[in-house]
C-alpha cells in the first residue's frame, strides 16, 4: 500500500515525527503536494483548512486527516476525509494505515469516521517514538501544558501534564546537528511538572548536548516567570543565543486574569530586565484584539510594546479564535484608535514584526508551491 503526505510549510515537523512513527511500523509516508493512491495523509490547522478541505473532499484516494484543526473539529472534518486521527498521531496513524492496509472491520481507537468515535485509551510517551528518522525535524523535547490559555490549542490537544524526552535521547537526535534547536512549550520547564522550573534538569540537559545550541527562542520560547538570573545564566553559559523569546501576550493585569496566563505585566517586565541585564535581547510576543478587551486594556498593551521595544523587540499578532478552545467562538475586537499607527511605526523602526490588522491576512493561505 503507498502512503503519501501532503505537504505544506508549516507542518514540516509534524511531518519528521509522523514519518518516523510510520516507519517504525513499516509504512514510508512519500510527500505530494496533490493527493495520490493509495493514501494521502494531511495534517490540519486553523490556517490550511479552508483550502484544504476541498481538496481531501474531492480526492481520489483514501483520505486520512490530523492536526489541531481535525482533533478541534473531527465531526466536521469527519464528513469530507475518510477518517480523522483525534489527538496525537504517533502511536494511533500506524495502527490505522494497518487496520486500512488489512482490510478491517474497524478502526483503532483515537480515530474519527462518519460512523463515529471512540477515544484513545493513552497519551503518547516520547521516549518511545523517536523525533526524526530520514525527514529531520526539530527534536521535540517536551509535549503537553498545566497552564491554560484560553487562547491556546496545546492543553487541549496534549493535555495538562507535561511530558518529557529523556536527557540521552535527546542527546542522540540533537548529535545530527550542528544548530540544535528544540519544539517545547516551556523550555525552561524541561524536566519539571511545568508549574516552576528544575534548572538542575535543564543544566543537565544543555550540559549533554555538543554543537550550536540554541534555548529559549524559536521554536523553543519561554514563559516570563519562568526567566531568573539563574535560568539566563544556563543560557548565556551553555547556548549560543543573543535574544530570549518570551510570551507576554497582554500590558493589562486583567485581561492576563481573564486569559489564565497565570503571570502579572510585573512579571513580564522583571523577565525583561534579566535579559538585558545578561546582554540578551527580549523578544517578547504580544496579542491584540482579544475579545473582551477594553480600549484602556488596549492602551495598556500598547505602554508594554512601548516600554520593550526601547531596548527589545516585539512580535504582535491579532487575536484568532482557534477552535478547541474557550475562545472559539468569539471574534476579534477592533483595535483603539492609535494602536494600529503605534504598531506600524514601530514595525517601521524595526522593533515590532507579525501581523495585527485585518485578521483575514492571517489566512492568507498556503505559499504559491503548496497550491493544487
Ligand atoms: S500559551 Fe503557552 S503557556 Fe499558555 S497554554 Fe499555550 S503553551 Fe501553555
Amino acid at each position: 500500500m503507498k502512503v503519501h503526505w501532503r505537504s505544506t510549510h508549516a507542518t514540516r515537523n509534524t511531518y519528521a515525527a509522523l514519518s518516523a512513527a510510520c516507519e517504525t511500523q513499516g509504512f514510508t509516508l512519500d510527500p505530494v503536494t496533490v493527493p495520490e493512491k493509495d493514501v494521502t495523509c494531511y495534517s490540519l490547522n486553523s490556517r490550511n483548512e479552508r483550502q484544504l478541505a476541498p481538496e481531501i473532499a474531492d480526492a481520489d484516494c483514501i483520505t486520512i486527516a490530523g492536526g489541531p484543526y481535525a482533533t478541534a473539529c473531527f465531526r466536521e472534518v469527519a464528513r469530507y476525509a475518510d477518517y480523522v486521527v483525534v489527538g496525537e498521531g504517533e502511536y494511533t496513524l500506524p495502527l490505522l494505515l494497518a487496520a486500512i492496509e488489512e482490510g478491517a472491520a474497524h478502526v483503532p481507537p483515537g480515530v474519527a469516521t462518519r460512523e463515529g468515535y471512540r477515544p484513545a485509551v493513552s497519551q503518547v510517551r516520547l521516549d518511545a517514538w523517536p523525533p526524526f528518522s530520514q525527514v529531520k525535524g526539530y527534536v521535540e523535547i517536551t509535549r503537553g501544558c498545566p497552564f491554560g490559555c484560553a487562547y491556546c490549542q496545546t492543553p487541549r490537544i496534549f493535555g495538562g501534564a507535561m511530558r518529557h524526552r529523556s536527557i540521552d535521547q535527546i542527546a542522540r537526535y540533537a548529535s545530527r546537528f550542528r544548530d540544535i534547536r528544540f519544539v517545547t512549550p516551556n523550555a525552561l520547564a524541561y524536566g519539571s511538572r511545568g508549574r516552576e522550573p528544575d534548572l538542575r534538569k535543564v543544566r543537565g540537559l544543555l550540559q549533554s548536548l555538543s554543537g550550536t545550541i540554541y534555548f529559549g527562542t524559536f521554536p523553543s520560547e519561554v514563559r516570563p516567570e519562568f526567566i531568573s538570573r539563574e535560568a539566563i545564566a544556563l543560557i548565556t553559559t551553555y547556548c549560543a543565543n543573543t535574544s530570549i523569546q518570551f510570551g507576554a501576550q497582554s500590558g493589562s493585569d486583567a485581561v492576563l486574569e481573564r486569559l489564565g496566563r497565570g503571570h502579572t505585566v510585573a512579571d513580564v517586565i522583571l523577565a525583561m530586565e534579566e535579559s538585558l541585564d545578561a546582554g540578551l535581547v527580549p523578544i517578547v510576543d504580544m496579542i491584540v484584539g482579544f475579545p473582551f478587551e477594553t480600549d484602556e486594556d488596549q492602551y495598556a498593551t500598547g505602554d508594554l510594546i512601548r516600554t520593550i521595544t526601547r531596548r527589545g523587540k516585539v512580535h504582535c499578532h491579532r487575536f484568532m479564535p482557534l477552535p478547541g478552545t474557550p475562545l472559539a467562538r468569539d471574534q476579534p475586537r477592533h483595535l483603539a484608535p492609535g494602536l494600529a499607527h503605534l504598531l506600524g511605526s514601530l514595525a517601521l523602526r524595526g522593533r515590532v514584526t507579525g501581523s495585527w490588522s485585518e485578521p483575514k491576512i492571517a489566512f492568507c493561505g498556503l505559499p504559491s508551491h503548496d497550491r493544487a
